[in-house]
C-alpha cells in the first residue's frame, strides 16, 4: 500500500480506503465489520468512511463497536463522518443540513457513536441551498479550533460552490475545506476530470472518491445478468435493477464485457483492473472501497498489483473501448 497526501495538507491517507455506506448495519454486524475492518487494516488501509445517514446511525454505531474490539492505536487510523441528510429516518428540520446547529450536533452524535474523541475527517455531504456557506464554513471552522475535527471537506459540491467556500475562509480568516468527496469511476468522469481541475492546481483540493465499481456494474458480475447474492435484489436497491436493465445499463454491461477481456489478457481481473485505473489518476488522493462480504474486500486490495499493468497501451485501450472521455474546456 502506498500512501498519498491529501491533497495540498500533510495528511498521509492510502490510496486505498474503506467505507461503510449501507452495508455496515443493514447486511452487515459487528463480527463481520470487525472481520472486514482487521483486513483491510491489515493490507494497509488507514482511513475508514463513514456518514450520520448511513443504515441511520447504525452504520457509525456498529464500525465504532468494531473499532472498540480492534483497539487500533487511535493514531495510526483515520476516520470520517458525513454531515447533511440526518440520521433519523424522517428528521425535523433541525436534524438535518448544514446549519451551524446540525453540523456542530452531527459531529457530536458521529463521535459518540463511533466512540472517537475527534473525527479525522467531517464532510458536508451535499450542498445545502437553504444555508449560507459561510455559516457552514464557519461552523467547520469552529469545530477544528476545539480539536473535534481535524480536516473538513465537501462532497459533490460544484467546483464554484467549493471555491465560494474558499473565497469566505479567506475574506473572515476562517479554514478552507481541505478534500471533496465525488463520485469516480470508468463510467462517471466529467466533474472529476473537468470541473474540478482547476482546484487540484489553484487550491490543492484532496479528493476521497467513491464508487470506484460503479455499484458493482466494473466488477464483470452483472455481465450474464443478475446473480441471486447481489444488492441489485435487495429491497431498497431498486434503482440499482433499473440502471442494470435500463438501455444505457445494458450499453455499458457491454463495455464492461469488452473491458473483462482486457483484464484476462492482463492476468487480472474486471474488479482489479477498474479500481486500478481510478488509481492511475494522480488527482484522487484515496479510492474508497464498498465491500457487502470479506471475499470482496481481499479481492479489490489486490487492484495495488494491477497498477503497474496499466501502461499506457493498455491505458489507449481501455480509453477506446469506453468511449467517453470528457472533453477538456477551452482554457484547460
Ligand atoms: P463500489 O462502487 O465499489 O460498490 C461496492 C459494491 O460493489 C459492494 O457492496 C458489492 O455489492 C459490489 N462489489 C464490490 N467488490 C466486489 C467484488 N470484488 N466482486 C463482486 N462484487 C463486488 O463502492 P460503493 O458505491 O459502495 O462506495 C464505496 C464507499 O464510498 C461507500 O461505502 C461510502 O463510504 C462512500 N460513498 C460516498 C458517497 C457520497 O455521497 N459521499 C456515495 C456513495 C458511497 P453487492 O452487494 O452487490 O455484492
Amino acid at each position: 500500500m502506498e500512501y498519498r497526501r491529501l491533497g495540498k495538507s500533510g495528511l498521509q491517507v492510502s490510496e486505498l480506503s474503506f467505507g461503510s455506506w449501507v452495508t455496515f448495519g443493514n447486511q452487515v454486524d459487528v463480527d463481520s465489520a470487525v472481520e472486514i475492518m482487521k483486513a483491510a487494516y491489515d493490507g494497509g488501509v488507514n482511513f475508514f468512511d463513514n456518514a450520520e445517514t448511513y443504515a441511520h446511525g447504525q452504520s457509525e454505531q456498529v464500525m465504532g463497536a468494531a473499532l472498540k474490539k480492534l483497539n487500533f492505536p487511535r493514531d495510526s487510523y483515520i476516520v470520517s463522518s458525513k454531515v447533511m441528510f440526518g440520521s433519523e429516518k424522517e428528521p425535523k428540520p433541525t436534524q438535518k443540513g448544514l446549519s451551524r446547529k446540525h453540523v456542530y450536533e452531527a459531529a457530536h452524535q458521529a463521535m459518540q457513536r463511533l466512540g472517537v474523541d475527534y473525527l479525522d475527517l467531517y464532510f458536508c455531504h451535499r450542498p445545502d441551498p437553504n444555508v449560507p456557506i459561510e455559516e457552514t464554513v464557519r461552523a467547520m471552522t469552529e469545530l477544528i479550533w476545539q480539536g473535534k475535527v481535524l480536516y473538513w471537506g465537501t462532497s459533490e459540491w460544484s467546483a464554484q460552490q467549493i471555491m465560494e467556500a474558499y473565497s469566505a475562509a479567506r475574506q473572515y480568516n476562517l479554514i478552507p475545506p481541505t478534500m471533496e468527496q465525488p463520485e469516480y469511476n470508468m463510467f462517471h468522469r466529467e466533474r472529476f476530470e473537468v470541473e474540478y481541475k482547476r482546484l487540484y492546481e489553484q487550491v490543492g483540493l484532496g479528493t476521497t472518491i467513491w464508487s470506484p465499481l460503479a455499484s458493482g456494474v466494473l466488477t464483470g458480475k452483472y455481465n450474464d445478468g443478475i446473480p441471486a447474492d447481489s444488492r441489485a435484489n435487495v429491497p431498497g436497491y431498486e434503482w440499482l435493477k433499473s440502471r442494470l436493465t435500463s438501455p444505457e445499463g445494458q450499453q455499458r454491461i457491454e463495455k464492461v464485457r469488452k473491458l473483462t477481456r482486457v483484464a484476462k489478457d492482463l492476468g487480472t481481473t474486471m474488479p482489479r483492473l477498474a479500481i486500478a485505473w481510478t488509481l492511475k489518476n494522480p488527482n484522487v488522493s484515496t479510492v474508497i472501497l464498498g465491500a457487502s462480504r470479506l471475499s470482496q474486500l481481499v479481492e479489490n486490495l489486490k487492484a495495488l498489483e494491477a497498477v503497474p499493468m496499466l501502461t499506457e497501451d493498455v491505458m489507449m485501450k481501455i480509453e477506446e473501448i469506453l468511449d467517453n472521455k470528457p472533453k477538456q474546456m477551452a482554457s484547460q
